[in-house]
């Protein structure tokens, strides 16, 4: 059955769903999953990136239960069809605006639709920050990558440069040291903003090297992926071409939260506030994956916690 809509008047709009979820991840369709086993019919909004992140790589091979790894989209169509087989339904758009001062709380669309929503999960995500450098997005899993746990293992004996000055940039440098034969770490400034103990640990790593004060002006590639970058000094203003096997940005993550407009509870980073039960600050509104961790951003915690949520939901159905 396709229970996919993507007409401007969609037919699902205008009517009060027991449950709506944000957002495709693997925290949404998980959440969609266990949500629609409990006959909970959810609805389930696709976003502009249906699938989220792992979309964007190649091979995945730490989620449980693929021997031989499974490539990141496979992954998450093979989720998607799980969620429909037990009767979720898919609506292909964005929500732009929601209002979750009163229930039932109201949806607004990118397609100008308003669903309203008795329970509702948010899962929708974060996006990696890139750097903006031409050719970025067509790079990703032929050389560049944004996860370093992901893709790490790929690079045995390699040379590896790593974008970024915080706790992520050091933490993956020295993951990567595992695999590599050296990994450059590229900083804008001459002072990192990572917590002491992983500067140190960083710092002391005989395979890792920094580069301060630069930045990637360039990409370098063939047809088998990336082979180099230009660095561009900002200190000097000199530029230099450096050979590398991979390049990892470690930039920091954008949560996608600006659709919530201060309505619900975030950190300081933009991240929804949510308990160890996914609760969030608002009654009835729960939150699971990227959009609520800048730690883990794992898929399987991601779909760890959208079983979480989902069951945490069901229960406060109940409790009603
Ligand atoms: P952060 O925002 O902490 O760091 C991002 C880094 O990328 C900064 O050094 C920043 O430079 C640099 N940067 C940002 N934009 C650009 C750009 N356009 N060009 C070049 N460099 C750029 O993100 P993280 O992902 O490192 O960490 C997120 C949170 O998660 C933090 O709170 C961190 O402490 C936490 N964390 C904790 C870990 C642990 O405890 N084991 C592991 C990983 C993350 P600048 O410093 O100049 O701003």
């Amino acid at each position: 059955m396709n229970n996919t809509n993507n007409n401007n008047t969609n037919p699902h709009s205008n009517k009060k769903w027991k449950t709506v979820i944000i957002g495709t991840g693997p925290a949404g369709y998980t959440a969609a999953i266990y949500s629609s086993r409990a006959n909970l019919n959810p609805l389930v909004f696709e976003g502009n990136q249906p699938g989220g992140q792992l979309t964007l790589t190649t091979l995945v091979e730490n989620f449980p239960g693929y021997p031989e790894g499974i490539m990141g989209p496979e992954l998450m169509e093979n989720m998607k069809k799980q969620a429909s087989h037990f009767g979720t339904t898919f609506v292909q758009d964005s929500v732009v605006d929601v209002d979750l001062s009163k229930k039932p709380f109201k949806i607004i669309t990118q397609n100008g639709n308003q669903y309203f929503a008795e329970t509702l999960i948010i899962a929708s995500g974060a996006d990696a920050k890139f750097l903006n450098l031409e050719g970025e997005k067509e790079l990703i899993g032929r050389g560049l990558s944004t996860c370093a746990t992901c893709d790490g293992f790929f690079y045995r004996n390699k040379i590896v440069h790593v974008v970024g000055g915080g706790d992520t940039a050091l933490e993956d440098s020295i993951f990567i040291t595992k695999f590599a034969k050296k990994v450059y770490i590229i900083h804008r400034r001459d002072e990192l903003r990572a917590s002491k103990i992983m500067q140190e640990k960083a710092k002391s790593n005989p395979k890792i090297e920094f580069i301060w004060n630069s930045t990637i002006t360039k990409i370098l590639h063939d047809t088998a992926g990336v082979n180099g970058i230009t660095v561009y000094n900002l200190k000097t203003g000199t530029s230099e071409n450096r050979a590398t096997d991979g390049l990892f940005y470690a930039i920091g993550h954008i949560p996608n939260t600006s659709f919530l407009k201060g309505q619900i509870e975030l950190n300081s980073e933009g991240f929804i506030k949510a308990n160890n039960r996914q609760y969030t600050n608002i009654d009835g509104v729960f939150a699971c994956g990227d959009v609520q961790d800048s730690f883990y951003r794992q898929a399987i915690t991601a779909a760890g916690s959208g079983a979480m949520a989902a069951i945490a939901l069901e229960r406060y159905l109940e409790a009603l």
